[in-house]
C-alpha cells in the first residue's frame, strides 16, 4: 500500500526559521541568508520523508509565514496599501503578515485568524473590488523544481481556490462568485506550469469543504473545479480534505473528475459511513488519513488495519495517509531527552508519524497470521494491552460528587457587579492589560538559567521579584487602574500550567508552530488530573503587597489548558476537562483567600474548538466547556471580579453562551477585526462588562492617543458607559519594551481623554 503526508512542519526542529525570520525582521541578515536556511530546512524535511520510505512527499509545504498568504499572494491578491509600500515581493508579503512602520509609512497588518479547529492562526487575505487576481508568484513551481533537482519527487501542495475564496475577507461589493473566472484561471495556469515540470500529481488542500455547506456553496465548488480540472490532462489531481468529513460534499467531489480524494478518518466521524452509503467512485484512489496529524499518541494498529482491511473489501484502491499535515505535531521524539523511555513508547510525533505510515502500509498488505508474526504489530498491540498507570482514585472521587450547585455562582451577575463597584471602586472606563509583560532577553535568560541549574530557586525568584516590582511601580507611573504582576514566571501559559498539575507531562522541544514565528509547546495530559500545591498564588500576593491598586491574579481557565494540551484519547474531553476545572478552582480560591480581589481566567482557545458544524456545537461542546468555567469561579464571594479574555472576538454567533460562562468582566480581540460584535453584543443584551481590545499586539506599531480615542468612542455607541473596559488586545510578552511603554502610555492617556468627554 502506498503512503502520503499532506503536509509536513516547517519551523525547523530547533525552530530554526523562527530564528532566522526574527534576525531578518530586525536587519540582522540579508535576504539571501534567510533563503538559504529555508532551503536547507525544506531538503531536511524532505529527506525524513524519503528516509521513512513514503511515496507522496508533498513540496511547496513550506511557507515563511503562512500557506494560506502564500497562495493568496500567488494570486496576486495583495491589497492596494501593501503595494503601495513598493517594498520587495518578500517585504510586501512581510508587510500584510505583520504590518508595516518605518520611514514614516504605517500600515497594519492583514487580520490573522485560527486555522479551523486548530491552535495555528492563518493571515486573512483581502479582496478589493479592483483586485485583479492573476498568477503572480513562482513559489511553487520553484519549490516543485528545487524538490526535483535533490531527487525528491513530489506532489506540490497549495490551499484549494474554494478554501481560498471562502476565506478571504470582502472589503468592497464583490463576492466570490465574481472571482470565479479568475482564481479558476490562476489555478488552470498552475497546473500547465506544473505539468510543464513534469509534476505527476499535484494535492489542493480543500478543508473548508469539512464545514457545513449550503447548496449554493456546492454549486460554486462545482462550477469552479468545472473551471480548473480541464487543464490537467496527464497530471492527476488529488482533492485534500481535513478537519472532519464531508458530509455535505461528498456526492459532489466524487462526481467530480479528481484522480484522488483525501478523507479524514480521525476527525471525520462519518468517513467511513459515506463511503459505505455512497460508495467510493472505481478508478479513483482514497487517501485514507488514518495516521492523527494533530494528536501524539500511537497509532492503534489494530483499529486502522480494521478500518484498511474494510476498505480493501470494498475493492477501493487506498493510499494511506496522515489526517491532516503535520504541521501540528512536533518534529520528533529522538530530541526529548529527558522524558524516559516508559513514556516515549505510547507517542509518535511527525518523524515518528512516517514510520507508523510505513508499518502499517506494509501490515495492510498481510494477511492476519503474517501480521501477528510481525515484530512492528506485536509491538504495538502488547502496547495498548499493557494499559497505562494513569488513574487517580482521589480524583476519581471527586468527580464523582460534583453538584449541580457547583456550577452556579451567587448572587446573580447584576447583585455581583455593584458590589463590585463599590468594593473596588475603579474609575469609568477601567484601564487594565491582559497580563504578560515583554518577556525581554534578561527574563528569558534567568528562566533558561533556573531550568538548567545554573541558579537556585531563591536567585530565580529574586529576579522575577524584581522585575514583578518594577512591572508595579511601572504600571503605577503611568495610570494603569488594574494593575498585572506581567507573568515573568510562565513561558507557555499552558505549558506553565501543565507542569504545575499532576497527570501532565512535559516535553522539551516539542514545539508546533502557532502562527508566523510563533511556536507553542504543549503539555500532554497522561492521566487524571488534579493540583497538589498552589500554583500561582505566591507571585500574585507579592505584586499586591507592592500597591494599593488591585493586581489581578492571573489563570489560565480549563478549556484553554485542555485545547492547547495534546488531550487524552482513553477518556472524554469533557471528563479531562472538568479534572482541570477543579484544579483551577482551587487555586482561584486559594488566591480569593490570600487577598487578591480581581481574578483573571484565560480562556484564549475556547473559540477555537467549537466544532466545525453548527449541529455539533452543543452536544459535543459548548454544553460542557460552559460549565467547567463555571466551575472554577462558581465558589468565590460576591465582591471578587471574575474576568476572563479570549483572543479573537469571533463568538458573535455564541454570545449567549459566553454570557453564560458567567464572568463578570469579558476582555478580548476586537482591533483586528471589525467591530460588528460590539452590534451583536448590544442586541444579545450583553451582560457582562467589556474591554474590546484598543489596539494591536501582535504587531510592533505603535498606537496614537487619537487612534485608541477614536477606537474607544466607536466602542462606546455599542458598549454602556459603565461596562467599557480600555485594554489591549491580548497579552505583551511578545513585544519589546519600549513599543509597549509608548503604546500604554497612549491608552491610559486616551481613556482619560474619553473621561472627560463621555
Ligand atoms: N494572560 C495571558 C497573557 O497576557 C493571556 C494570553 C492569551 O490570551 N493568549 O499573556
Ligand atoms: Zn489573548
Amino acid at each position: 500500500m502506498l503512503t502520503s503526508v499532506i503536509g509536513f512542519p516547517r519551523i525547523g526542529a530547533n525552530r530554526e526559521l523562527k530564528f532566522a525570520l526574527e534576525k531578518y525582521f530586525r536587519g540582522e541578515i540579508e535576504e539571501k541568508e534567510l533563503d538559504a536556511l529555508a532551503k536547507k530546512l525544506r531538503s531536511q524535511h524532505l529527506s525524513y520523508q524519503k528516509e521513512a520510505g513514503i511515496d507522496f512527499l508533498s513540496s511547496n509545504d513550506f511557507s515563511y509565514y503562512d500557506c494560506l498568504l502564500d497562495t493568496a499572494v500567488m494570486c496576486g491578491i495583495v491589497p492596494a496599501r501593501y503595494r503601495e509600500l513598493s517594498l520587495n515581493e518578500k517585504d510586501t508579503y512581510f508587510a500584510m503578515a505583520r504590518g508595516y512602520q518605518k520611514d514614516g509609512r504605517d500600515v497594519k497588518a492583514l487580520a490573522m485568524k485560527k486555522w479551523f479547529n486548530t491552535n495555528y492562526h492563518y493571515i486573512v487575505p483581502e479582496l478589493e473590488d479592483d483586485t485583479q487576481i492573476k498568477l503572480s508568484s513562482t513559489k511553487v513551481f520553484d519549490e516543485y523544481e528545487e524538490a526535483l533537482a535533490s531527487g525528491s519527487e513530489t506532489k506540490p501542495v497549495l490551499t484549494g481556490a474554494f478554501t481560498l475564496l471562502s476565506l478571504c475577507r470582502y472589503t468592497g461589493t464583490k463576492k466570490r462568485d465574481d472571482y470565479l473566472e479568475d482564481a479558476g484561471e490562476v489555478y488552470a495556469e498552475v497546473i500547465e506550469g506544473l505539468k510543464k515540470k513534469g509534476a505527476k500529481w499535484i494535492q489542493f488542500d480543500e478543508p473548508s469543504l469539512v464545514r457545513d455547506l449550503s447548496g449554493e456553496d456546492l454549486d460554486f465548488f462545482k462550477r469552479l473545479y468545472q473551471k480548473i480540472l480541464p487543464a490537467k490532462g496527464d497530471v492527476k489531481i488529488l482533492l485534500q480534505t481535513y478537519f472532519g468529513d464531508v458530509r455535505d460534499a461528498y456526492e459532489v467531489i466524487t462526481e467530480l473528475d479528481f484522480d484522488g480524494i483525501g478523507l479524514d478518518f480521525i476527525e471525520g466521524k462519518q468517513t467511513l459511513n459515506l463511503i459505505k452509503k455512497h460508495g467510493f467512485p472505481k478508478g479513483k484512489k482514497l487517501f485514507a488519513g488514518l495516521v492523527n496529524g494533530k494528536n501524539i499518541w500511537k497509532n492503534r494498529y489494530f483499529e486502522t488495519l480494521e478500518v484498511l482491511d474494510r476498505l480493501k473489501g470494498e475493492g477501493i484502491d487506498t493510499v494511506l495517509s496522515t489526517s491532516c499535515s503535520l504541521l501540528h505535531v512536533p518534529y520528533t521524539l529522538a530530541a526529548e531527552s529527558k522524558l524516559s523511555g516508559e513514556y516515549k513508547k505510547h507517542f509518535a510525533y511527525a518523524v515518528e508519524k512516517l514510520e507508523e505510515l510505513k508499518e502499517l502500509a506494509l501490515l495492510a498488505e498481510e494477511g492476519e497470521e503474517n501480521r501477528k508474526k510481525d515484530e512492528s504489530y506485536v509491538k504495538n498491540v502488547s502496547l495498548f494491552n499493557e494499559g497505562r498507570d494513569c488513574r487517580d482514585e482521589e480524583v476519581q472521587e471527586r468527580l464523582s460528587k460534583i453538584k449541580e450547585s457547583d456550577y452556579v455562582r451567587l448572587p446573580e451577575r447584576k447583585v455581583r457587579q455593584q458590589n463590585q463597584k463599590e468594593a473596588l471602586k475603579l474609575p469609568k472606563f477601567p484601564t487594565t492589560t491582559i497580563g504578560s509583560f515583554p518577556q525581554t532577553s534578561d527574563v528569558k535568560k534567568n528562566r533558561a538559567a533556573f531550568r538548567k541549574g545554573e541558579i537556585n530557586s531563591q536567585q530565580y525568584k529574586e529576579f522575577n521579584r524584581e522585575k514583578i516590582k518594577r512591572a508595579i511601580e511601572w504600571q503605577e507611573s503611568i495610570g494603569l487602574d488594574v494593575l498585572v504582576h506581567g507573568e515573568y514566571e510562565r513561558n507557555d501559559m499552558v505549558e506553565y500550567f501543565g507542569e504545575s498539575l499532576s497527570g501532565y507531562l512535559f516535553t522539551e522541544k516539542a514545539w508546533v508552530q502557532s502562527y508566523g514565528t510563533r511556536c507553542v509547546k504543549p503539555p500532554i495530559i497522561w492521566g487524571d488530573v488534579s493540583r497538589k500545591k498552589p500554583i500561582t498564588v505566591e507571585w500574585s500576593v507579592y505584586a499586591q503587597s507592592l500597591t494599593e491598586l488591585p493586581v489581578k491574579g492571573m489563570l489560565t481557565g480549563p478549556v484553554t489548558i485542555l485545547n492547547w494540551s495534546f488531550p487524552r484519547e482513553d477518556i472524554s474531553i469533557k471528563e479531562s476537562m472538568t479534572q482541570i476545572a477543579l484544579a483551577i478552582r482551587d487555586e482561584a480560591l486559594d488566591l480569593e483567600a490570600n487577598g487578591i480581589k480581581i481574578i483573571q481566567i484565560d480562556e484564549a482557545a475556547l473559540r477555537e474548538k467549537l466544532p466545525l458544524r453548527k449541529s455539533d456545537w452543543n452536544r459535543e461542546y459548548l454544553d460542557f466547556v460552559i460549565p467547567a468555567f463555571r466551575l472554577v469561579h462558581s465558589g468565590v464571594k460576591k465582591e471578587t471580579q471574575i474576568h476572563t479574555h479570549m483572543c479573537y472576538s469571533e463568538f458573535t454567533d455564541i454570545i449567549p453562551a459566553i454570557d453564560n460562562m458567567d464572568a463578570d468582566v469579558i476582555t478580548f480581540e476586537a482591533s483586528r477585526s471589525d467591530l460588528l460584535i460590539l452590534d451583536a453584543l448590544k442586541e444579545c443584551k450583553f451582560e457582562t462588562e467589556t474591554g474590546p481590545g484598543v489596539y494591536d499586539i501582535h504587531s510592533p506599531r505603535i498606537p496614537s492617543t487619537q487612534e485608541i480615542l477614536g477606537a474607544l468612542r466607536k466602542m462606546l455607541e455599542k458598549v454602556p458607559a459603565e461596562k467599557l473596559w480600555v485594554n489591549p488586545d491580548c497579552g505583551l510578552k511578545t513585544r519589546g519594551e519600549e513599543e509597549t511603554r509608548h503604546s500604554l502610555v497612549n491608552m491610559v492617556e486616551a481613556a482619560r481623554l474619553l473621561r472627560k468627554e463621555a
